[in-house]
């Protein structure tokens, strides 16, 4: 039972005609399977569009098709509790309750927000997956996008705050103590999708597959010849599929890795010739500006490289380089607007194209 004490201010109400929470095709770089997977045929894989992106999957010949059923009907189902743009979904719910009362959700959705919150506790807020109603004001990616005025920005920054957000271990409820917090899982549901995509790939003991939810890529198993899995990282300046060098990583049998990438060039429009891009300043309310056009975060679980690409990219370089370099079997790769490119201490990163430059 609803009871509407709680004032929802309106510019929060209003849905974006067509939009989709996790948006983006952001092709990172497996479509340059061509230049990189080159002595790994590529079989035919499996794409559709879940999550507000293109989705591909490739078994390599290895899987049949009940396993590639199994992994989109998968996709699927975390995008029917995840995403806010069903109205139905677990986020809607809790977001729809915002200020009224807890929700009951299920185990999954729960233990992401409880990771979300993890990594809104250890960024100290430059991850905050209470976004939601910044996100919603800007509009980037909705066609209907523009600057807000400061006031309307303002307005907003106090539902920001991912402390308003009650998790009850034992009940599985999340509450939003405050009228007009809405929830954003943009920057983590679709780790924690490509995570599950691999657990049903490592189930049905296929040695090797490439699994790329819109730019967050796992790796699983070895490539044929057991040479290590090239993953490019997405020049910003040129067209989707076309890297300006490339990670390489190596899986164990049964094992996975995975390499998100959040940058300005996914999802962004411009107005006076400035670039608004979707990856938010949470205290300002405003695209975080830094330097930075896109951070590559490497790790072995992807919920935890999708959530650390977004808070690293937010919290700048010299914060996030800490950050990275404190966590253990993570590393990351900086590309900056002045073309430099940076990497963690233990990054194995080749830079391709030569008018970018590495910097010590
Ligand atoms: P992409 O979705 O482009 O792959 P990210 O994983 O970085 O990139 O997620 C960006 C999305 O996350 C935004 O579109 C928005 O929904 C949400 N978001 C934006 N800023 C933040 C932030 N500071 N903390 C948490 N989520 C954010
Ligand atoms: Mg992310």
């Amino acid at each position: 039972m609803r009871h509407h004490k709680c004032g929802i201010p309106k510019n929060i109400d209003k849905k974006i005609p067509g939009s989709f929470l996790f948006i983006i095709p952001v092709f990172v770089i497996s479509f340059n399977s061509f230049l990189f997977f080159s002595c790994v045929r590529a079989e035919p894989a499996r794409m559709e569009f879940i999550l507000g992106t293109i989705c591909s999957v490739n078994l390599y010949g290895l899987g049949s098709e009940s396993v590639y059923n199994e992994i989109f009907g998968r996709l699927r189902e975390i995008e029917n509790l995840m995403s806010v743009n069903i109205p139905s979904s677990e986020i809607s719910r809790i977001n729809a309750a915002a200020g009224i009362e807890p929700v009951r959700v299920s185990e999954e959705t729960f233990n992401v927000i409880k990771r979300a919150v993890y990594f809104a506790r250890l960024s100290e807020g430059a991850f905050d997956p209470s976004i939601g109603p910044v996100v919603i004001l800007w509009g980037i990616g909705s066609g209907s996008e523009r600057v807000p005025a400061s006031g309307e920005i303002a307005e907003l920054l106090p539902l920001v705050n991912w402390r308003n957000i009650e998790l009850d271990e034992e009940a599985k409820t999340v509450f939003l103590t405050q009228c007009g917090m809405s929830l954003d899982l943009g920057a983590i549901a679709k780790g924690y999708a490509a995570d599950e995509a691999a657990a049903i790939v490592k189930k049905a003991l296929i040695s090797r597959a490439l699994i790329d939810l819109g730019g967050n890529i796992i790796i699983t198993g070895e490539k044929k010849d057991a040479s290590p899995w090239r993953i490019g990282v997405q020049n910003p300046e040129k067209q989707r599929g076309t890297a300006l060098g490339y990670l390489q990583i190596t899986a164990a049998p049964n094992e996975s890795k995975t390499v998100v990438t959040s940058g300005t060039y996914e999802r962004y429009f411009e107005n006076d010739g400035i670039r608004y891009h979707h990856l938010f300043n949470p205290p300002l309310g405003y695209p975080a500006q830094n330097g930075l056009i896109s951070v590559t975060v490497t790790a072995d679980v992807s919920m935890d490289a999708d959530a650390l690409s977004t808070a690293v990219f937010v919290l700048g370089f010299e914060k996030g380089f800490a950050l990275i370099e404190s966590l253990d079997g993570i590393e990351a790769v900086f590309v900056f607007e002045d073309r430099s490119v940076r990497t963690t201490a233990g990054a194995d990163f080749t830079l391709t194209d030569k008018t970018y430059f590495i910097k010590k």
